[in-house]
């Protein structure tokens, strides 16, 4: 009750009105007498949540005989209810009113919610959340992020101390992580004045303590993406067969390590020597794909277990996506893997690729590959092997990890290991749930800092969470929290699998703009400005030459152009002019990143020459209205390592987004330094 969370909220040296229980009117009328101010009674009952609703709050009493008459009539108010007493508190000086609170989420644990309180808090929906444990940083971003803080910072004269707010923001988190049985908190009102605050209601709600979340298995998973041998049990010498399809994946890449066909009816497979059961493989077995049906499953993984290999991966579907029954197969599988220490990737995913030892486990047949820079790391094994037959042309991918349901290996384990791969610079996930909860948090926050991370995560909508729940059998927690939680991390969240693609492609083949200024140089009006809008609506601006520079500039533009940024050749614009434009932009300091708008139907001779401009660390994103009718000119450019994108909205959105977040890691690397 108020009276009680209060005082815990004093024991922390959390300023609030206080509030003695009286459970008399003498009582009540002492207590007034104490606190040498004007008074505010409230009920105090187990069975009322909303005291002001039911008449419980009766505010500003001066004096004696109204202390009095508001103790009576809260006492009638409420008799039918279990009365522990009425509360007699400071009225304490009008502020501006805010909510702080606490609540659980079933995937990250505790989160820390910060608002505009009062009435608005339920209106407005003007709330930010970050997963507790909080830092000093991820409190004054959920301030900032609010709309309300322009309210704070001062409007019309009053001005709220957003300092003292986020001590206040910082203890409740560290009261949290030290009492593991508070489930839920509100603090709502609470008055912030130019100097302090105060907290005039508060409610703190106890639970069963949360339990740790599962501990990450102890076996590294570097040579799960480089081993030196994969056995395939299930491997079949019949086209059409998943047991095909992933041997001759493995085969036709040319996979670096040794290749064991594990069937019981052959001799040999594709070639390779096959051998009935994994006990019969002479060697040592790193990784073992097993491709028989679920029943029989954990036989074969016990059977795995026994003979040494380290790694097995489950691409047979059948389990916890199905209901109840298959849960069971998963967690007598899990129970399996634990006792021999082994780890288990899927059930119900699509393997590994890794382009950098020449490993293709998917189950459906992957063209050829380039070993690239990009790290995907998918839930779903359609949306990352199944997209590839198209992106691998425009797209180099280092590594492929599909993760299906997750039995063992989760998606933290697969950014921290990714993360750690040298031949990796930029990982792109796609996420219907988190398993890792806090844990995802803490380890992607230290990745991003040195590679960037993308995130795509469905389930955001009612309809979309039950698509997930029957397709992989995982729930997905409240998507605020994840908003929450990713900007918490540093990462990237896309809005679409387009968005998803288009920002790991710039940001796999161009470094990040280091300043705000961009440069646009385009054939077409039009493009230029709408161009111009979106980096302002982005956030971003034009940049603005430096007059030696815009005196060169001026002589390589014909007569009837005159603006200087964007720069319009209209359709005079070719691949030399655009060259020696860009190169006065390299040598500008206020230009931090260009939009080139090109022809679709010439784009073909810009490609050898774009290629051969040194930008000096300056990043350069084409525009190409149409470019889907130019696909081979597209794919060209994409090779020559300028991403081609289709609207100049697309491109703006992008090149913000990386500054942004180069911005954020350049503020928090120093911040680690400072320290
Ligand atoms: P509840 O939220 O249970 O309805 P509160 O204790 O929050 O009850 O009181 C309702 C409103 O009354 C608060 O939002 C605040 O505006 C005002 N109020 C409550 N206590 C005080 C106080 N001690 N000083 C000033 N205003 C108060
Ligand atoms: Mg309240």
């Amino acid at each position: 009750m108020e009276h009680e969370s209060k005082a815990v909220l004093e024991s922390l040296g959390i300023s609030t009105t206080g509030a003695g229980l009286a459970g008399s009117e003498e009582e009540a009328v002492k207590l007034f007498k104490s606190l040498g101010s004007a008074a505010v009674l409230k009920v105090l009952s187990p069975q009322v949540v909303h005291k002001s609703d039911a008449g419980g709050v009766v505010l500003n009493l001066k004096d004696e005989a109204s202390v009095r008459k508001a103790y009576r009539e809260i006492v009638a108010a409420f008799r039918d209810k279990e009365l522990a007493g009425v509360s007699v508190q400071k009225m304490a000086k009008p502020g501006l009113e805010v909510i702080v609170g606490v609540a659980q989420d079933a995937t990250f644990g505790p989160v820390l919610m910060f608002g505009l309180g009062g009435v608005f808090v339920e209106a407005l929906k003007d709330v930010s959340f970050r997963s507790i444990p909080v830092s000093e940083s991820d409190a004054l971003s959920m301030i900032e992020e609010t709309k309300g803080y322009a309210l704070l910072k001062g409007y019309r004269g009053s001005s709220a101390d957003v300092g003292a707010l986020k001590e206040l923001l910082l203890k409740i988190s560290d009261f949290v992580v030290k009492n593991p049985a508070v489930s839920e908190m509100d603090l709502n009102p609470v008055f912030l004045y130019p100097k302090g605050y105060s907290v005039v209601d508060a409610r703190i709600i106890l639970g069963e303590p949360r339990p740790a979340p599962p501990a990450p298995g102890k076996l590294d998973l570097h040579d799960l993406f480089y081993p030196n041998s994969v056995a395939v049990i299930g491997a079949s010498g019949t086209p059409g067969k998943l047991g095909w399809n992933v041997f001759s994946n493995l085969v036709s890449h040319k996979f670096m390590g040794k290749l064991y066909p594990i069937n019981p009816k052959a001799d040999e497979i594709q070639g390779i020597k096959a051998y009935p059961c994994i006990s019969a493989v002479p060697e040592p077995v790193d990784v073992a794909i097993i491709l028989v049906s679920a029943g029989v499953t954990p036989d074969v993984v016990e059977e795995c277990c026994k003979c040494g290999v380290r790694y097995i991966v489950v691409e047979s579907a059948g389990f916890a996506e199905l209901g109840s029954e298959g849960k069971k197969i998963e967690v007598d599988m899990k129970a399996i893997a634990d006792k021999y220490g082994v780890r288990l990737l899927g059930p119900n995913c699509s393997g590994i690729i890794n382009t950098h030892c020449s490993m293709v486990q998917s189950i459906g047949l992957v063209d050829s590959l380039c070993k690239g820079n990009i790290g995907l790391v998918s839930q779903a094994g359609v949306c990352a092997a199944g997209m590839l037959w198209g992106l691998r042309h425009i797209m180099d991918f280092g590594i492929i990890a599909t993760i299906g349901n997750k039995l063992d290996i989760n998606e933290t384990d697969m950014l921290e290991t990714v993360s750690k791969d040298e031949n990796i610079n930029v990982i792109c996930m796609y996420l219907e749930s988190v398993k890792g909860g806090r844990r995802f948090i803490d380890v992607a926050k230290q990745v991003t800092l040195e590679k960037p991370v993308v995130v795509l995560k469905s389930g955001r909508t009612e309809a979309g969470k039950k698509a997930v729940a029957s397709h992989t059998a995982s729930l997905a927690g409240n998507d605020q929290i994840f908003s929450a939680a990713f900007r918490q991390s540093g990462i990237i969240r896309a809005r679409d699998y387009e968005h998803m693609f288009n920002l790991t492609r710039a940001i796999s083949k161009q470094p990040f703009p280091d300043r705000e200024g961009v440069f646009i140089i385009t054939y077409a009006g039009s493009l230029g400005v709408i161009a111009a809008d979106a980096i302002t609506d982005n956030g971003m601006r034009l940049s603005e030459l430096e007059p030696p520079l815009k005196e060169r500039l001026k002589k390589l533009l014909p007569d009837y152009v005159c603006g200087m940024n964007p720069v319009d050749y209209t359709f005079s614009q070719d691949a030399d002019i655009v060259k020696r434009t860009i190169e006065i932009g390299v040598d500008s300091e206020d230009v931090g990143s260009f939009i080139v708008v090109l022809q679709a139907e010439i784009l073909d001779s810009y490609v050898d020459t774009l290629k051969s401009i040194s930008y000096k660390g300056k990043p350069i994103i084409a525009c190409v209205a149409g470019k889907e009718f130019a696909l081979p000119d597209v794919i060209k450019m994409e090779k020559a390592g300028i991403p081609v994108f289709s609207t100049p909205e697309e491109v703006a959105d992008a090149l913000a987004i990386m500054y942004r977040h180069h911005e954020r890691v350049k503020k928090a690397k120093a911040k680690l330094g400072a320290k």
